[in-house]
């Protein structure tokens, strides 16, 4: 019997060939041919105003919060059930990470509590587009304008998902998408900056560029470059572009192939949803998801055990999600709980993450029939 890994790298055909016409080029530094070329990409297709690449979504995170220069004490409202990178990125600066609870249907943010957990140190909100379901983007934005703070998408998860026919990752100041190898498009490692402020363009050039004005000297509009701000190293190299731009030209079809895999999921568990024995993940109305995860809510912990125990003894590989930041060590460290977080809980404690991956679509009626059999 095979084994069905939780994920699985998928070639879409051109990855090869771009990496070997790469290969010949003189230099495969950043912000070469084909960095650039994913880049007119990513802006073009996703409606920001400027897309810079970069080595991780954890590193357009860090962009950011230099972006915003956050300063110690300064606080960020943001879901504990994310990844760590969410709050990561921010305590680099001195940063507070406030966790807020999640709503009980999309996972995401609830954004009906944001308020009760601003004080005058917050700076911004960050909206994790979880399983690559929006937030609800116009209450969030509402509430930031109201009392002059940024909002941050992070929009690792959510690349070509849509909130009101608006493409995630266009609705924040800023957003961060991931191209890591758990994610939809991927290159390996890899990830992009969004930005939809003017504003922060010159300075994210600089600060990707390790604090000197090389990008303005490389447009010929200065004769030499020089250490002028704050910054890091966050260009990816030449390779990781070309491969990824081979992914980037297929998206529409890798997102496509994934939703098909993802309904017959849920069409799948749509019974047993009715007889109570677990939930399914809501899309609201307003969202157009992009296939990235399909997951489970099971009654109790002791029964996502079971489940969990049954796939694993038939080779496949179910797994669950994060261990809610306000509960691990560095969460207590460095950041703070808003409200009881009693949704962000369960949800640790229930879901499950099925396997979904192209190609999956032969053998997936063995993970449904061995799922419902052990509910
Ligand atoms: C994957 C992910 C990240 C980090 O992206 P990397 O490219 O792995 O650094 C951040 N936030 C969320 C919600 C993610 O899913």
């Amino acid at each position: 019997m095979s084994q069905i890994p939780f994920t699985k790298n998928h070639l879409v055909g051109d990855e090869i060939k771009f990496l070997k016409q790469a290969l010949t080029q003189s230099s495969l530094v950043g912000d070469g041919p084909w960095g650039t070329q994913c880049e007119k990409w990513i802006t073009s297709h996703l409606g920001c105003v400027r897309s810079f690449l970069v080595p991780s979504g954890t590193a357009s995170l860090e962009m950011a919060a230099l972006l915003l220069d956050i300063k110690r004490g300064d606080e960020i409202i943001m879901p504990s059930y994310t990844f760590v990178s969410t709050a990561n990125a921010f305590v680099l600066r001195g940063g507070i990470p406030v966790f807020v609870d999640i709503r009980p249907d999309t996972l995401n943010l609830d954004e009906t509590k944001i308020e009760g957990a601003i004080t005058s140190k917050t700076r911004a909100i960050l909206a994790v587009h979880y399983a690559g379901v929006g937030c609800e983007m116009d209450t969030i934005r509402t509430i930031a304008q109201k009392n002059n703070l940024y909002v941050i998408e992070d929009a690792a998860q959510a690349f070509y998902g849509q909130y009101q026919g608006k493409w995630l990752g266009s609705l924040g100041d800023l957003a961060a998408l991931s191209f890591h190898g758990t994610k939809n498009i991927s290159c390996g490692e890899g990830g992009a900056l969004l930005i939809n402020q003017l504003q922060f363009i010159k300075q994210a050039e600089i600060i990707r560029e390790k604090g000197t004005n090389r990008t303005q000297f490389i447009r010929g509009e200065i004769d030499k470059y020089t250490w002028v701000d704050r910054g890091s190293s966050y260009l990816p190299s030449e390779l990781q572009s070309a491969f990824l731009y081979a992914q980037l030209k297929e998206s529409k079809k890798i997102t496509k192939q994934r939703l098909k895999i993802w309904n017959l999921y849920h069409e799948g568990f749509a019974q047993a949803e009715k007889e109570g024995k677990l939930a399914r993940p809501v899309v609201p109305q307003t969202c157009q998801h992009n296939g990235h995860m399909y997951y489970l809510i099971l009654p109790s912990e002791k029964k996502r055990e079971k489940v969990m125990g049954a796939l694993k003894q038939k080779g496949i590989q179910a797994v669950t999600h994060y261990v809610p930041l306000h509960f691990s060590p560095a969460g207590k460290k460095y950041g703070r709980s808003s409200g009881d977080l009693k949704v962000t809980t369960r949800i640790s404690n229930c879901l499950v993450r099925l396997p979904l991956w192209i190609g999956l679509e032969k053998q997936i009626n063995r993970v449904l029939e061995e799922v419902l059999k052990s509910l």
